[in-house]
């Protein structure tokens, strides 16, 4: 096992072969080339087989979803077809989506049925799905909330529960209704709580519904993957727009992903980029839940080479071959940083995080990079350097900025040039 893929959370732990795991699922992996189980599925999937319950510190990315979907389709593989038997909770639409679509990749060759619900769409058709019968339920818990007030669906038959990204339903401001949902399941139950991190109410939390868990720590600390290159652009912010067009035209920025920190921003930038030869979208909460499936979907297959999102749409966005995560406004909560680049460099591809950082940004790069444990490389390109003044900001408080450019810290880069350290 190399270390980068120990890192990267791919690593060669074991075989799936060796999990446990029935032939029909690992016929379904074999369809979706998966060679080797990540360190998380390595982990978790026995232990979700035992019937334990367990806590699991692993970031997106890591491939925690296959974790607990391939127990619980083996584990209601020969379930009689009707009531909900697994229920999974997880913030968003876009993340509920997914978690739907890797259960149909990986259970194609067995017989547990499974459905997404989630708001922003009609009620009716998910009753009816839910109506139908189905073993497997992934919902947004203020949707499924409603539905269970319609009388659409009885949860008294769940045997094992997922809180999937519970530090992100935490900050959404979910736990209320998680609490509520919880109420309506039986007492006897099996739970598995996955978390990027483990503030005091997560903590609480896993107290109250945990009953004995084995503990798996996929990486607390929010580490980026090795596989993923990132640094800091240093500029003026009324300098952003223009060097996000500079690096367009002459970087190497193909499949991109762009964060701004407003929908109102992330609109007006992709109306501005929408005037250059790149195809290219915008994806926020104030779009329509059509809107927003066929803009991913545009992205997903390459129709789309540019997306501006906000933090909230693109949570737990799963888009094979990001090449380029833009940070067009520094994210303000760091562990957001860490979600954005996240969606690059995914499954053992490459990947490289721009994040633009001006004077007044300096506060969130300095959290960005306590969280992290290290500094994360600084860069100017040649003709957007910003003032001396920004330069001394961002230097380290205790190194003189001469001292951070005799030693390199501070450089000049010109994309597909040479570089240089600056004068
Ligand atoms: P997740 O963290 O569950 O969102 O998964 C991240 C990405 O990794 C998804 O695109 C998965 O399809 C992919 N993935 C998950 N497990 C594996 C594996 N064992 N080998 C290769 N790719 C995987």
């Amino acid at each position: 096992m190399t270390t980068e893929s120990k890192q990267n959370g791919l690593a060669d732990c074991s075989e799936f072969s060796e999990l446990g795991l029935i032939p029909e699922l690992l016929r379904a992996l074999e369809d979706a080339q998966y060679e080797t189980p990540t360190p998380v599925q390595a982990q978790a999937i026995p232990i979700a087989l035992s019937g334990k319950d367990m806590l699991a510190c692993a970031q997106t990315g890591t491939g925690k979803t296959a974790g607990f979907i391939l127990p619980i389709l083996q584990r209601f593989v020969h379930a009689e077809s009707g009531p909900v038997r697994a229920l999974v909770l997880t913030p968003t639409r876009e993340l509920a989506v997914q978690i739907g679509e890797s259960a149909r990749t990986y259970g194609k060759y067995v017989p547990v049925r499974s459905t997404v619900v989630y708001g922003g769409v009609g009620l009716g058709p998910q009753a009816d799905q839910l109506r139908r019968g189905v073993e497997l339920l992934t919902a947004t818990p203020g949707r499924l909330l409603d539905h269970l007030n319609r009388g659409n669906v009885r949860l008294a038959d769940v045997e094992v529960l997922v809180l999937d990204e519970a530090d992100r339903m935490l900050d959404m401001g979910f736990l209320p209704d998680v609490r509520r949902i919880l109420a309506a399941l039986p007492q006897v139950r099996q739970t598995l709580l996955f978390s990027a991190t483990m503030p005091q109410e997560i903590e609480r939390l896993a107290q109250d519904t945990l009953r004995e868990p084995e503990v798996i720590d996929v990486g607390r600390r929010a580490t980026p993957v090795a596989t993923l290159r990132h640094v800091i652009y240093l500029v003026e912010a009324e300098r952003k727009n223009d060097l996000l067009h500079y690096l367009l035209q002459h970087g190497s920025l193909k499949h991109v992903l762009i964060f701004t920190r407003t929908k109102v921003r992330a609109e007006r930038l992709s109306k501005r980029l929408s005037q250059t030869n790149r195809r290219v979208a915008a994806l926020h909460g104030d779009k329509t839940q059509r809107v927003r499936t066929q803009v991913l979907n545009n992205f997903k297959s390459g129709k789309v080479d540019v997306l501006v999102a906000t933090d909230v749409a693109a949570r737990g966005l799963d888009v094979e071959g990001i090449s380029h995560v833009v940070n067009f406004d520094v994210p303000n909560r760091p562990e957001d940083y860490v979600h954005r680049i996240g969606r690059t460099a995914r499954a053992m591809a490459t990947g490289e995080a721009l994040t633009f950082a001006s004077s007044d940004e300096v506060e969130a790069v300095r959290a960005i990079e306590s969280l992290l444990g290290k500094e994360v490389p600084r860069k100017m390109i040649k003709g957007f350097e910003p003032t001396h003044f920004t330069i001394r900001r961002f230097a380290k408080p205790e190194a003189s900025r001469g001292a951070r450019i005799a030693s390199g810290a501070i450089r000049h880069f010109s994309p597909g040039g040479r570089r240089r350290k600056s004068a």
